[in-house]
């Protein structure tokens, strides 16, 4: 990328300089209010009319990620784009790269949307992963290694929070879970017997200043994240080193330029392993707001904008909660708002909603993050604000 997209600048086109972003979601509008925030003039596409980022973007573009009108009109509206969902198509990031500055790369993105890709990058750079089958033909589905059961059969592309995901304890399981999810291409990992998961998100700009948020413990429920813990509370200094090396070296060795999460989990024999990557802010750094002086939004933005880089610094300790469109019903099933004041009651309490309309089971609906001088005040605050929301304690 050449010269840095000032905020508050105009362009050669003579408008002000203004940032894009692929996708409407949640992640695109913390995108959209931290680029706002700078001074700069934001525009988003997706096709939803009640997209979260398209409500509060200065620009809504309602088309889907191939509509090649709307694409036209992002990039003549935008000085640089970025997504927020890795499953942008590829293609679309290609196209727009073609005309304006887009980060991460459409290569970086393709080789996160695959499962197979994603592990062949990781080995590649010399982080370890889980051992994997890619599972394309009844040939291969036949000839896997006793070794991968019991496993999880994951669709290679296009999963998320859980979904595409089918446990397998045997040959005979795994035959029927590749027909349940339709014999498209998947990858065959084996169980691995986790103590905990972690993450990393790391910030690489174009000219390869490489910064990064510190060790994140994750909590997932039903596949999906529900606890984010910072600091890590049961990581040894060593292995919180070793994982931060790992994310740098496979942001590296992907010449990557914006913000990227690396997942991994901790073994109950205490190797890492790397679990996957999302090419973009990460649900597990949405702490980042409140309790560091830059957020992984922040950095979004400077990476997209070639703005300097500098190593974001946790000012407090911080415990996040999930917030899931369950919390929105009562136990008989009726709709109900959350507690809200009762929570916002809490020392240290910063809730973000994601301005979504309609609560369903799983759905993201928002974050709460508490934070604390002291990690110990943190958690103690947060389990009271589980309590009162009816989330189980961690
Ligand atoms: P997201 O994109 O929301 O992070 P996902 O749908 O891509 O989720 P994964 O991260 O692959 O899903 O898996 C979801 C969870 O399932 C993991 O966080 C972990 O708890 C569990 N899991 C996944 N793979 C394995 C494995 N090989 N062994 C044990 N547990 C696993
Ligand atoms: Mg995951």
């Amino acid at each position: 990328m050449s010269a840095a997209l000032l905020p508050g600048a105009t362009g050669e086109d003579g408008r002000p300089i203004t940032l894009g972003v692929m996708g409407g979601g949640q992640l695109g509008r913390m995108f959209v209010q931290a680029a706002q925030e700078m001074g700069y003039v934001t525009v988003v596409l997706d096709p939803d009319a009640a997209s979260p980022a398209g409500a509060v973007a200065h620009h809504h573009i309602r088309a889907g990620y191939l509509d090649e009108q709307g694409l036209a009109q992002l990039m003549q509206r935008s000085s640089a784009i970025t997504t927020e969902f890795e499953n942008v198509p590829a293609a679309a990031l290609l196209t727009l790269g073609a005309q304006r500055p887009v980060a991460p790369g459409a290569d970086a993105v393709a080789v996160c949307q695959d499962r197979d890709a994603e592990k062949r990058h990781f080995r590649a750079s010399g982080v370890p992963c889980a051992p994997w089958a890619l599972i394309e033909t009844a040939e291969q589905l036949a000839t896997v290694a006793d070794e991968l059961l019991p496993g999880i059969l994951k669709t290679a592309r296009l999963g998320y929070d859980g979904k595409g995901q089918v446990r397998v304890a045997d040959r005979a399981a795994l035959a029927a879970a590749w027909d349940e999810l339709g014999r498209v291409p998947c990858v065959l990992e084996k169980m691995l017997p986790l103590a905990l998961e972690l993450s990393v998100i790391v910030a690489r700009a174009a000219d390869g200043t490489l910064v990064h948020f510190p060790v994140q413990q994750n909590l997932h429920r039903d596949g999906i994240l529900a606890v984010t813990q910072v600091p890590a509370p049961e990581v040894s200094e060593a292995l919180r080193q070793q994982a931060v090396q790992c994310a740098q070296a496979v942001a590296q060795s992907l010449r990557y330029v914006g913000v990227l999460c690396v997942e991994f989990f901790v073994l109950q024999d205490g190797t890492l392993v790397a679990n996957e990557m999302a090419p973009r802010p990460h649900n597990s750094g949405h702490y980042s707001i409140d309790a560091c002086d830059q957020s992984q939004f922040d950095l979004q933005v400077r990476t997209l904008a070639g703005l300097p880089l500098a190593a974001p610094r946790l000012h407090s300790c911080a415990v996040m909660l999930n917030l899931l469109g369950d919390l929105w019903f009562d136990a008989q099933g009726t709709e109900r708002t959350p507690p809200w004041a009762q929570v916002l009651a809490l020392p240290g309490a910063h809730l973000h909603l994601y301005g979504k309309a309609g609560a369903r089971p799983g759905r993201k609906m928002g974050h709460l993050t508490i934070t604390a001088a002291d990690a110990a005040t943190a958690r103690a605050v947060a389990l009271q604000a589980a309590a009162l929301l009816g989330l189980p304690a961690f």
